[in-house]
């Protein structure tokens, strides 16, 4: 199509402004699709910048912005196709306006970063790959592997099954929960259903957690088909951009990946799987702070795609919305391991009899007294405290001097096996804040008062770690948590020896709760149960009833019979209770009246804004004048009452890495008011955002602190 008298369209760079920007196109020039990338010039930079085209502009907003600023003209148009298929920028668009982040830094997030590129190298790299393999190789059977003996389904997943494979076919958005308690094979069932959505010739996406899990899960999947492309942070960009181009081309038919894998291009998806659909790492925790989870269920919607959610301890709202209708209920009710499910003790740590002066203060006796039995039996231990490092408070006890980080408003952990060069002194041990990552040398003196009696309480993975190796010397010790994991090699690796049976006890943080299958490991413990249940956060209850039940879950899987032991002192406390008594039902019951009670999701939808900058006053100035906008749209009459304010109010960690932190916290009663008042309170509040204070959006937190 070509027109010799001047047209606009709208460009979206990766740049944080709100709406498109506007170019001219040259006289005799093409109009470009929208999705197609072109080469523009962009204030303030030297090098032509890439933006992607969303299309003409609107003559009327034309007339209005001609009259003072100079529009620039579009250098040339990179693209004669779009570089993602239309569903797909619609899909991003809608992320865009619902998570209240600008259009061009959601696509910025979705794309790899050379599509934005404007080397000749890079443009010409994504180009050619268009040239080669113009085809799309159909979907078929041959991605599928003959396996000689696939285990036989049990009559459990041949139900769930059917379910699933009456939706396939039918080209409707139909969404499931799958709710299968450990170890009942519900990666099995994925399997299949991901074998029949091939067989209906259309692709499926299958979502992990962390990268942590996706190793065995991919094996899984890889064992029985050909052509699965894996996303995970941890490609480099040429890995990323050629399974982006593969999935893009229809030449995977399978793509498995933690969150971001959601913005994979694919098109003719007919499955989309999320394994443990509950996981908190589903969400983004900054800048584009998107849930994949929720967004998967948007875009098998999209594309009129079956979606399967997958967990042993769902998540309180997918739950409701199987009791609500919007989605099916399939479930997995037994362990497929002739184990069974695992025994509990709970051991009270008031209790004198647990005590043991020989012992150290974290081990009870009934906890040593299991574990020696289990190493006796050549059966594997697993240990569970979501604590790293050695001691987690650190004072001197002359003086009351705590050692708190000089940026933020919390301890430093002391990780005492640590030895490096800090300003030039040797260390033996450092202090690190968990939260921005500062690390001092840990000196044996009070900067307060020079004393020497400095004391440590808290107790870490490095720790248990350590005096376990005393008080177990036969016995081989590994550990796994963030700071010994410092590569997905390392990981393997660690995972691997647990799985041969070349470590006895493994110890570690969250990173070992997740999906994994050790057919040996008969004896898991929980040190410290009391962990998450104070934190003021609307689903400490459901955090801490999922942490426990997947942690105890890992127990028993194969053959041999499980035990867990608990060590806590509030062995009364219900949220316990539920999770040892595999009493999902109670559990939910006692948190929904609690959620009803005081308005919270899936009853009331929530708006965090949190404000953060250098300057206390100043992000609290920010936050004061951001409430007389919101309380002004509060009243009108559309809310009529069913908005509610908190704060703002100092967040409950008030400063990190320098920055102090200050939220707003905003409830709606229902789902259609709450994205009119984003619709009206995103565009006032972006006001604030030019200045010092950072202002960012988080809908639907899953953290609140
Ligand atoms: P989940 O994902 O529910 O925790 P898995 O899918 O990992 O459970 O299954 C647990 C174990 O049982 C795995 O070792 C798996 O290979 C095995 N398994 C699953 N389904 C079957 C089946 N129908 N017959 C035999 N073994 C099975
Ligand atoms: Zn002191
Ligand atoms: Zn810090």
């Amino acid at each position: 199509m070509k027109d010799n008298y001047s047209k606009y369209i709208n460009v979206i760079l990766p740049i944080p402004v709100d709406a498109p920007l506007i170019y001219k196109l040259p006289e005799n020039s093409d109009i470009p699709q929208k999705g197609c990338r072109v080469l523009v010039p962009l204030k303030g930079r030297k090098i032509p910048a890439v933006g992607i085209s969303f299309g003409l502009s609107d003559p009327k907003i034309i007339n209005n912005i001609s009259q003072g600023i100079e529009i620039k003209t579009l250098y040339n148009i990179i693209d004669d196709k779009p570089i993602i298929p239309i569903s797909f920028v619609d899909f991003i668009e809608w992320a865009s306006k619902y998570y209240c982040h600008p259009l061009g830094m959601v696509f910025e997030e979705a794309l790899p970063s050379d599509v934005f590129s404007s080397t000749k190298k890079a443009i010409d790299k994504i180009i050619k790959s268009f040239e080669k393999n113009k085809e799309k190789k159909d979907i078929t059977p041959d991605f599928i592997k003959w396996i000689e003996n696939p285990p036989l389904l049990t009559d459990e997943q041949k139900i769930c099954l059917e379910k699933v494979d009456q939706t396939l076919s039918k080209k409707k958005f139909s969404p499931f929960l799958l709710f299968g308690v450990t170890g009942s094979g519900k990666t099995e069932v994925y399997i299949n259903a991901v074998k029949r959505c091939i067989e209906t010739k259309k692709n499926a996406l299958v979502m992990v957690p962390e990268i942590a899990m996706t190793s065995q899960i991919v094996s899984r999947f890889m064992n029985r088909f050909n052509n699965v492309a894996v996303f995970h942070s941890g490609l480099t960009n040429p890995q990323k951009l050629s399974s982006w181009n593969n999935a893009r081309k229809g030449n995977t038919s399978i793509v498995i990946g933690t969150r971001s894998s959601i913005f994979t291009p694919m098109q003719n998806i007919g499955l989309i799987i999320v394994d443990e659909e509950h996981d908190p790492s589903y969400k983004q925790d900054h800048g584009f702070r998107y849930n994949a989870r929720d967004l998967a269920i948007v875009r098998a919607q999209k594309e009129n795609a079956t979606v399967i959610l997958g967990s042993a301890t769902p998540s309180i709202s997918s739950n409701y919305n199987v009791l609500v209708g919007k989605y099916s209920l399939i479930s997995l009710t037994k362990r497929i391991g002739k184990g069974g499910f695992p025994s509990v003790t709970i051991v009270d740590k008031k209790n004198i009899s647990e005590k043991n002066d020989t012992l150290p203060y974290w081990l009870n006796q009934t906890t040593y007294d299991s574990i020696n039995e289990t190493l006796e039996n050549k059966e594997q231990v697993l240990i569970f405290l979501n604590k790293r490092g050695f001691a987690t408070y650190i004072f001197c006890e002359d003086c009351g001097f705590v050692f708190t980080c000089s940026n933020c408003s919390v301890t430093y952990t002391w990780h005492k096996s640590i030895n490096k060069k800090i300003k030039n002194i040797e260390t033996e041990g450092v202090l690190r804040c968990h939260y921005c990552g500062d690390e001092k040398p840990s000196l044996p003196l009070c900067p307060r008062c020079k004393s020497l009696t400095i004391k440590s309480t808290g107790y870490g993975t490095e720790r248990i770690m350590m005096e376990l190796t005393g008080i177990f010397p036969k016995a081989i010790i590994d550990r796994l948590d963030r700071d010994v994991i410092t590569s997905k090699n390392r990981l393997e690796n660690v995972l691997d020896k647990f799985r041969n049976k070349e470590t006895d006890i493994l110890i570690g943080t969250q990173m070992v709760t997740k999906g994994h299958d050790f057919p040996n490991l008969t004896l898991v413990c929980i040190l410290m149960a009391d962990f998450s249940f104070n934190l003021p956060e609307f689903n400490a209850s459901e955090k801490a009833f999922q942490l426990i039940s997947q942690v105890s879950g890992r127990s028993g899987r194969g053959e041999k019979p499980g035990k867990v032991i608990i060590q806590t002192y509030n062995p009364n406390n219900q949220v316990i209770n539920f999770a040892i008594n595999q009493n999902y039902n109670d559990f939910y019951n006692f948190e929904i009246t609690k959620r009803k009670k005081y308005g919270y999701p899936p009853f009331e939808k929530i708006l965090l804004i949190l404000f953060s900058g250098k300057s206390e006053p100043a992000v609290k100035k920010i936050a004061l004048d951001s409430l007389i906008e919101i309380e002004k749209i509060k009243k009108m009459d559309i809310f009529n009452d069913s908005m509610t304010l908190f704060g703002p109010s100092p967040s409950p960690i008030n400063r990190i890495d320098n920055r102090f932190r200050w939220q707003i916290m905003i409830k709606v009663m229902s789902n259609n008011l709450f994205l009119r008042s984003l619709d009206m309170i995103y565009p006032k509040i972006s006001k604030f955002k030019k200045g010092s204070v950072r202002v960012e959006f988080d809908i639907d937190p899953v953290s609140m602190l």
